[in-house]
This record gives C-alpha cells, structure tokens and sequence, in this order.
C-alpha cells in the first residue's frame, strides 16, 4: 500500500493499493490534468530524485521546501 501523490499539484492521497482514478484537486476546473494525463508518484519514487531543502532566507525566516521544485512549488514559511 503508498499514498499517492499526484504529480501535478502534489496533494497525497490516502493509503491505497492502487492510484486513485483521478485526483480532485486538478479535476476542478480552476485547474488542470496535463495533456499527457494524470500522473502519480509515491514518497518512495520521490526520495530518488528530490530532496527536502531547509532554508536561513533571513535572520527569522526559515523556508523549508522540496528540491527541484516539484508540483506547484509548495513550501512553508517558518517565522
Ligand atoms: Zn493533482
């Protein structure tokens, strides 16, 4: 069992045996599937090829984030 993760957007998804058919998320219709089609990854295949990068931006201000920058680019600010 993994929890995907739509390549895309980058929400993960509950534990399943399979991808979910679609992800709701790029479905609605402010976003988007790709014209090659919905895609998914797990933490697992993800781990190969980025890593989590923790940043010093400012004294205060650290950003932690994944790298190359993967889905929309999601990173959270600590102050
Ligand atoms: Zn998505």
């Amino acid at each position: 069992m993994s929890n995907f993760i739509c390549m895309t957007c980058g929400t993960q998804y509950a534990e399943s045996q399979q991808p979910p058919a679609i992800c709701e998320i790029c479905e609605e219709e402010r976003q988007y599937v790709k014209a090659t089609g919905q895609q998914w990854t797990t933490h697992e295949r993800l781990r190969l090829t980025n890593r989590n990068s923790i940043r010093f931006e400012e004294p205060g201000l650290i950003s932690i984030g994944v790298e190359p920058q993967f889905g929309i680019g999601q990173r959270a600010l600590f102050v």
